[in-house]
């Protein structure tokens, strides 16, 4: 094994205890996948995270072949997703309580609060359901996908896609906000959305600062900027 496969899954399983200790993760439910060679490294099926370790993960090629444990019942839609998605690197999946409550009702989470934006685009859809490990649950997560970097799962749980691991499991603690932010949102009944002008502005406003150009417009004296030392 080279250092740098070591590493991937060292940082792995801390990815996987950060999915505990945000809450994110129920019982063995959640899964998580990088790419890595020709194809991707896997956490394998039902080993409670505290315990398992970087040899535990499992080496899995893009045509299903693996060597080593047994991979995750959801290695399918991991494998597709990395295939479909060259602008991704990490899938996780989780079964986090309020991105799962909301799937349950088969809601597509409608742009209530900018943070929407986030994900891509005016929605946080929500994909038809499927029994679980199927290539049909798989063929649904990626079409919900669409231009976006995650979705729900009807009556199941998540998926968030990252370019690295910390950014994979950010945007699922995001998804998770978002859920129980428009959970309670409906309690005072259907929230108003932003226009889709508006969510067009946010998502620019956000590419523009992930390209470190800061969150302000040219051009202007008022911007925010590092003071001369
Ligand atoms: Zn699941």
């Amino acid at each position: 094994m080279t250092e740098a496969e070591r590493d991937l899954r060292t940082r792995m399983v801390e990815t996987c205890r950060k999915m505990n200790s945000t809450g994110l993760n129920q019982g063995t439910a959640g899964n998580l996948s990088a790419r890595h060679g020709d194809g991707f490294l896997i956490t394998p099926s039902s080993m409670p995270y505290d315990i398992m370790q970087p040899e535990d993960i499992v080496d899995m090629a893009w045509d299903g072949t693996y060597a080593g444990r047994r991979p995750s019942s959801e290695w399918r839609f991991h494998r597709d997703i990395l295939k479909a998605r060259p602008d991704v690197d990490v899938v996780l999946h989780c079964h986090s309580t309020y991105a799962t409550s909301v799937a349950c009702h088969h809601r597509t989470i409608p742009a209530f609060h900018y943070m929407v934006g986030v994900m891509g685009g005016t929605t946080l859809r929500c994909a038809a359901y499927a029994t679980f490990g199927t290539q049909a649950l798989s063929d649904a997560a990626i079409e919900a996908l669409q231009d976006r970097k995650a979705c729900l799962l009807g009556q199941h749980g998540q998926i968030s896609l990252g370019k690295t691991l910390d950014a994979a499991l950010w945007m699922a603690v995001e998804v998770e906000t978002l859920a129980r932010m428009y959970q309670q949102a409906c309690v005072l009944g259907e929230p108003p959305v932003l226009s889709d002008e508006e969510m067009a502005r946010v998502i620019a406003q956000m590419q523009r600062m992930s390209y470190g150009l800061g969150p302000e417009e040219e051009g202007s004296n008022d911007v925010a900027r590092p003071r001369k030392a």
